[in-house]
């Protein structure tokens, strides 16, 4: 097999996961491949989980630290030398080494599928999913619903703390608060700097 670079790419609840799941069991039952998937941990250790799509879909999964170090990055491509197709869930998570990784293993004729989301809260790139998607042979573009207004081009998370839009200086979340995401569209999202500026509108009138 030719290397070769799909990226699933997002807001929050456009089904990313589902999207990944779908592939990599597709290629296991039909195309009998060999396929091992990566997501992300909060720790440094690896170990055995899946990933899990909001409508249930699983699949086994190894979690890996987010820090991208050369020892990760050797033990990775160490563990894939006969395996067709690799996927990373939440790739926005793991540091500027992931494009470096994703790059190798699709030189080695890897199969490469990366899912993630493209912006932040604050509508802005996440991680260094913008340098995955520039090497990209194909990306899957998906969107959610909007929350507000009900379109189908939900393009946009927003960051609600109590159900309202969250500013950009509310970085912690203070016991008592609740902290959600939602999907909107570009004409519903309300830009966290633009939170911020209408409270200090406020403040000063
Ligand atoms: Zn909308």
């Amino acid at each position: 097999m030719s290397g070769y670079i799909l990226v699933v790419t997002g807001g929050m609840f456009s089904g990313k996961s589902e999207k990944l799941i779908d592939k990599c069991m597709k290629f296991k039952e039909y195309g009998k491949k060999k396929v091992k998937v990566y997501k992300p941990s909060c720790d440094d250790r690896f170990s055995d989980d899946e990933v899990v799509s909001r409508m249930g879909y699983r699949f086994p999964a190894t979690n890996i630290p987010e820090k991208i170090t050369n020892e990760v990055m050797h033990r990775i491509l160490l563990e894939t030398e006969d395996i067709d197709i690799v996927g990373f869930d939440e790739a926005q998570f793991y540091s500027k080494n992931i494009m470096k990784l994703v790059s190798e293993l699709a030189y080695r004729g890897k199969y490469v599928i990366i899912a993630g989301l493209n912006m932040d809260y604050r509508g802005k790139e996440f991680g260094y999913i913008g340098g995955i998607l520039a090497m990209a042979d194909e990306i899957i573009r998906l969107h959610s619903f909007c929350a507000v207004c009900g379109s189908d081009k939900g393009t946009h998370s927003q960051r609600l703390i109590n159900g309202k839009p969250a500013g950009l200086d509310e970085p912690i979340i203070l016991l008592g608060d609740s902290e959600s995401y939602e999907p909107r569209c570009r004409k519903c999202f309300v830009p966290p700097e633009k939170v911020s500026n209408e409270r200090e509108v406020q403040l000063s009138s």
